[in-house]
């Protein structure tokens, strides 16, 4: 039997070495398939040569949507028989992109891996491939308890870290690892809670583990928790960490979670600041209750408060993302904003993407539809809708900074949503 010939495409993964994509790959690899693989974003003029059977492109990030479906309908325009999209934000936008490629992955590929050679090979149909949208097609159910075959990521298969200068930071090469995908948390926001409604998938420890030793083999030295909630399954990643400082370490981490978590896991956060933990980024959102009430966070201004207090006793530090414009914030307010950082000490830690933050309303955003929106105007911009602010002063400043922060090429907040 021949063996089937598969492309997996990073359309843009936070300009980091693009761990979905390599994971993907990986599996794919494992399950039999002659893989290729290219970073369409970073390196634009690298597409492997050849023909494939499928070809697989990634979406994980908002950003990826458009050059996503762009080079679907170019793989399709240059004759491709199969082409699929997979990713967060495949997912929100399933409908219009299943009309654009073959279909689209609505899980994690890892566990489709079967299926998708059967599809590469011309055994099945994709309206037959499990958990593939087609045109017209009915979304597939059920399959978020299936089971996955994790494997290490292929990153063979893309440039090394050090040619990406997203891994390029102060405490060294840094490593980008994932212990699970998804968030248990709804924040109305937010597209990993529209995407996976409150699910978190786990990755195996010993794929967690053989994929630290890769990137350590490349040079890295700080290993960063991709994942939306470091503390999704509350002791996963931990664990995960322990292990990469017992056998790489001496080496530095930082991790991603809500400022409740920091308060809640305050012994933890205490106990990997000994192993290496420098940063916590967190989603601070904004200052205010009521900002907090409509994105459901399930906590106040006080508790904003206490965790940035309690992130500067444990000798952390805390990288703040702000969600700053939104319909509910006006100029009082975000002269309010200012105040609170200066006071809360953290000011300078808030950099131009935070300053800019507007609120996304991509596609299938929780939001839409619900009474917080009510009056407020908006404008369909295909894959999201923008939203006029009723004081236009506020959108104009947005418009100032937002200019500012692409000056400074820093535009993006995390690197899941
Ligand atoms: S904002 Fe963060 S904590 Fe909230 S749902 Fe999204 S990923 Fe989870």
């Amino acid at each position: 039997m021949t063996q089937p010939t598969v492309l997996v495409v990073s359309a843009f993964e936070a300009k980091l070495q693009p761990i979905l994509a390599a994971s993907t790959a990986g599996a794919l690899r494992r399950a039999g398939a002659a893989v290729s693989a290219w970073d369409a974003d970073v390196c634009p003029n690298d597409l492997p040569t050849g023909s494939f059977d499928l070809v697989l492109i990634s979406i994980p990030s908002y950003e990826g949507i458009d050059p996503g479906a762009e080079l679907a309908a170019q793989f399709k325009h240059a004759g491709a028989e199969r082409v699929l999209v997979f990713g967060q934000y495949a997912w929100l936008n399933a409908r219009r992109l299943a009309t654009i490629a073959d279909g689209v992955i609505m899980d994690e590929p890892e566990g489709l891996t079967a299926g998708l050679l059967d599809y590469a090979s011309g055994r099945r149909q994709a309206t037959d491939v499990p958990g593939v949208l087609t045109a017209g097609g009915t979304p597939p159910g059920g399959h978020k308890r299936m089971r996955r075959d994790w494997q290490p990521p292929a990153r063979d298969l893309f440039p090394p870290i050090d040619h990406y200068p997203e891994h390029d930071t102060r405490f060294g090469l840094l490593g980008n690892v994932e212990a699970t995908r998804g968030c248990h948390h709804k924040c109305t926001y937010c597209a990993v809670y529209a995407a996976y409604d409150v699910w978190a998938v786990p990755i195996d420890q010993s794929v967690i583990m053989a994929d630290a030793r890769q990137l350590a083999a490349q040079g890295a030295r700080h290993f960063a928790f991709v994942d939306a909630e470091f503390f999704n399954t509350r002791r996963h990643a931990l664990r995960a960490m322990e292990q990469v400082a017992a056998e790489l370490g001496p080496c530095t981490f930082e991790l991603t979670t809500r400022f409740d978590h920091i308060l809640e896991f305050e012994r933890e956060i205490a106990q990997m600041t000994e192993l290496g933990l420098r940063v916590v980024t967190s989603a601070l959102e904004f200052p205010s209750n009521r900002v907090l009430e409509v994105f459901d966070k399930g906590i106040d201004v006080a508790g904003i408060e206490r965790a940035i207090a309690t992130a500067k006793r444990l000798g952390v530090q805390l990288r703040p993302t702000l969600i700053t414009f939104t319909p509910w914030v006006g100029l009082e307010d975000l002269r309010w904003l200012d105040e609170f950082l200066d006071q809360a000490g953290i000011a300078d830690a808030v950099d131009y993407t935070a300053r800019q933050t507007r609120l996304l309303l991509y596609k299938g955003s929780p939001l839409l539809g619900s009474p917080w929106l009510e009056g407020v105007e908006l404008i369909d911009r295909g894959f999201y809708y923008d939203w006029k602010h009723p004081d236009p002063r506020v959108d104009q400043l947005w418009a100032t900074r937002r200019q500012e922060a692409l000056e400074a090429g820093a535009t993006r907040c995390c690197v899941r949503c």
